[in-house]
């Protein structure tokens, strides 16, 4: 393909003449072109991935390196005088995910596309995003992220579905962002929308008038849902998101030749989270509007469905008050009734009911009773769901239960964010590892190695310097790459205890105050957003950036150690941080994190891990040996056992290890409150408050033995070799983590496309 006959075409001028912005505009439209000639409109069965979140990252070299064009664009740029990752930062982020499920959504989609899978995302076209991080007064406030006023890579089509919710009409308009797979086919992600949007209703920061529903409905992921209007607007957002996916579903397999008694020969549902979870209820529905009776609909829609669960966190299985589906969606109430009814009837159990005892809808009920497969996202978090968590559903559908262990793209987690290794990689062992990521065991080979060693700790030094350029240029920080960069970025939650590492960090400093010298130098680094009504978890930020400043402004502790906080974590700040990052915190209290995906983009980029027995971090730990990760902290089991018998009190921890009560007395020392110019600061009062009451994620037991393992791990550091090897074994084992190895599981087990 000529690529620069196209490209001059495209701008009606030499690219010599063009401005970056005309070179994007013209990228996007020659890139959309050839993603679309790779198209394919056969395959009868077709999987639609429905999710909430799909935190897709920039989409310009990710979608160039897919379609075989990222070195010849990259060369007639340079020709040119122009350079591609300057045309990059006009790429806006589309703001469509939070955290790792949507990631996990977004490498989803470029593995079904990889491996030739028929396969569609649907979605909502949030304007907005979820929000933008910034940090005022050592606090975190939101803005809205208005990544759609930017060109960007949407395309509208002229599909459009009418959507009753709350008495009225609407009528949805469809977005489409194209998903190339590596050297192969193109598939979709389907957008959902409305064209009455109005951000002008968007009041400081990111309150808006909640009621207006024709002008905010795609305005925010998660919009606040601490009220009841708030709680309403997911459900409309829920709905429509599920009645436009239903309609498109049926329009596709009628137009294929269903005749909907055989819907499951042409569609897999695959339902991620309970967000999606009203699909059931309303394609029973739709299904009954085009003449099948309620028991043909209800037993083709069970035929079609598969649910992912995400998390065993209690307060996130979702339910809903009938009531506001009575208001929202009466036309899904009746058929949950009725879904319900069987149930009851069929079974004793009352813990599997659908409707519960004071009239909420479990979302988590629907799927289970009502879909055919029900998978968790890493071993142990599946083993976890059928003994405990869902063990009453497990009793009576055991062969609906399987693991499926997450997995990320290594397109985008490799080969787009870390080239140098990449192209190490492909010269020490060929480039097969890219499309079957199990070869990537050939580099054991030459574990020792010496040279292929130092290779790659020069690889790990650019990266660093990288990742201090970008850092200086973008936020005015000046980072020093010859220390430990020891990083946790992630979604701040208890769970997850940044909290732990910020009370390591904090003795750090006390030791230091007190003449303790270290042996390494660190640069701790967190990159984290908060939900904006979650109070504690914004408490822990406003701690972590009071240190920061404080060890900033402190010249004797900054030469030995550095906290630093990136403010707006997101796709673009995770490809340029994960491959200059020596220690990956996964922290987790054990039982707690499903699976996590952060791990395994660390592991992948040569990054050692210093985790808990927790989600996919077992199988990190098996497939590397333990040599290679550092592991401590209470087993699943302890801490399970623990919280049923309710044996925990942190107050016995805190009146009996000095180091404890040293480190947490030091959030309302006068250093910290200081900063705030008053005598007294209530955010750090309450996350003080919170440790000594509460500490409901058991930061306290795991202390001792993290700083000890943590330590060990810096010190192990100094043997460069040593550690060199390390990371060379982490990256020749992290095969098993690609989510091609996923999607090839979930083909062959829950969806059987071809
Ligand atoms: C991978 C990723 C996550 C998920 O990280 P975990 O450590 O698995 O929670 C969150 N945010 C971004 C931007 C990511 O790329």
């Amino acid at each position: 393909m000529d690529i620069e006959k196209k490209l001059v075409d495209e701008l009606g001028k030499n690219i010599i003449e063009a401005t970056n912005e005309e070179i994007y505009r013209a990228l996007v439209s020659v890139v959309n072109k050839a993603a679309i000639d790779k198209e394919e409109r056969n395959g009868k069965k077709k999987l639609y991935y429905i999710s909430a979140e799909f935190l897709i990252g920039k989409l310009l070299s990710n979608n160039l390196i897919n379609l075989g064009l990222f070195d010849e664009v990259h060369e007639l740029l340079e020709k040119n005088g122009k350079n591609l990752g300057d045309i990059e930062e006009l790429d806006a982020e589309p703001s469509l995910g939070n955290g790792g499920l949507g990631r996990l959504a977004s490498c989803f989609l470029d593995s079904i596309a990889t491996l030739g899978l028929n396969g569609d995302g649907v979605g909502l076209n949030y304007h907005m995003g979820l929000f933008k991080q910034t940090f005022k007064d050592r606090l975190q406030s939101e803005i809205p992220d208005k990544w759609i006023d930017k060109d960007t890579f949407l395309i509208k089509t002229d599909v459009s579905y009418p959507v009753s919710m709350g008495g009225k009409m609407y009528n949805s308009v469809m977005y489409d962002l194209l998903v190339t797979g590596y050297e192969n086919r193109t598939n979709r992600l389907h957008l959902f929308d409305l064209e009455t949007i109005d951000s002008s209703i968007i009041k400081n920061g990111i309150d808006f008038d909640k009621e207006a529903v024709d002008k905010n409905l795609t305005l925010f992921l998660y919009p606040d849902d601490s009220d009841e209007a708030g709680r309403k607007l997911r459900i409309y957002q829920q709905y429509f998101m599920v009645c436009n996916a239903a309609h498109l579903i049926l329009d596709e397999a009628v137009s294929k030749g269903s005749d909907l008694y055989n819907l499951d020969e042409y569609v897999v549902i695959q339902i991620n989270d309970t967000h999606p979870t009203m699909v059931i209820p309303e394609l029973i529905r739709q299904l009954m509007e085009r003449g099948l009776s309620i028991d043909d609909a209800i037993e083709i829609t069970n035929k079609c469905c598969a649910y992912t669960n995400h998390t065993i966190l209690a307060e996130a299985l979702e339910k809903w008050p009938i009531g506001y589906l009575k208001s929202i969606v009466p036309q899904i109430v009746p058929i949950i009734e009725v879904l319900d009814d069987r149930i009851r009837r069929k079974y004793e159990d009352e813990s599997i009911a659908i409707i519960d005892r004071n009239d909420f809808v479990s979302m988590a009920a629907i799927d289970i009773n009502y879909g055919y497969s029900v998978n968790g996202v890493a071993g142990l978090h599946t083993e976890i769901l059928k003994n405990t968590e869902l063990n009453n559903f497990y009793k009576i559908y055991p062969e609906k239960f399987n693991n499926k262990t997450n997995g990320i793209t290594f397109r985008r987690w490799l080969m787009s964010c870390n080239p140098s290794l990449t192209k190490y990689l492909e010269e020490l062992i060929g480039e097969g590892f890219i499309k079957d990521s199990f070869l990537l065991k050939k580099l054991e080979e030459y574990k020792d190695d010496k040279n292929v060693l130092n290779k790659l700790s020069e690889i790990k030094m650019q990266n660093k310097q990288a990742f201090c350029d970008y850092i200086e240029k973008t936020r005015g920080i000046i980072l020093d790459k010859d220390t430990i960069f020891d990083v946790q970025s992630k979604r701040l939650h208890e769970y997850k205890r940044q909290q732990l590492n910020l009370l390591w960090a904090i003795r750090r400093y006390l030791d230091i105050k007190a003449g303790i010298i270290p042996e390494e130098r660190v640069t701790v680094i967190f990159g984290a957003k908060a939900a904006p009504a979650y109070t504690i978890a914004k408490d822990i930020i406003h701690a972590i950036l009071s240190l920061m400043q404080l060890i900033e402004n402190d010249e004797d502790v900054k030469k030995y150690l550095r906290v630093i906080m990136l403010d707006n974590y997101n796709v673009d700040v995770a490809e340029k941080l994960i491959p200059a990052c020596d220690i990956s915190e996964q922290i987790s209290l054990a039982s707690k994190e499903a699976s996590g995906t952060g791990n395994m983009k660390y592991m992948l980029n040569g990054a050692v891990t210093l985790g808990t027995m927790d989600g996919a971090n077992v199988e990190i730990f098996e497939n590397v040996g333990e040599e290679n990760i550092y592991i401590f902290g209470l087993s699943s089991d302890e801490v399970i056992a623990k919280y049923k018998n309710g044996s925990y009190d942190p107050k016995y921890y805190y009146d009996n290890n000095a180091e404890i009560k040293r480190a947490v007395d030091f959030l309302v020392s006068k250093e910290m409150i200081g900063l705030s110019g008053k005598d007294h600061d209530e955010s750090l009062e309450r996350l003080y408050n919170e440790f000594l009451n509460k500490d409901y994620f058991m930061t306290f037991p795991d202390f001792d033995e993290y700083c000890k393992v943590r330590n060990k791990a810096h010190s192990d550091y100094k043997n460069q070799d040593e550690w060199s090897r390390k990371c060379l074994l982490n990256i020749a084992n992290a095969g098993y983590f690609s989510s091609d190895r996923t999607i090839e599981e979930y083909n062959r087990d829950i969806w059987k496309l071809q």
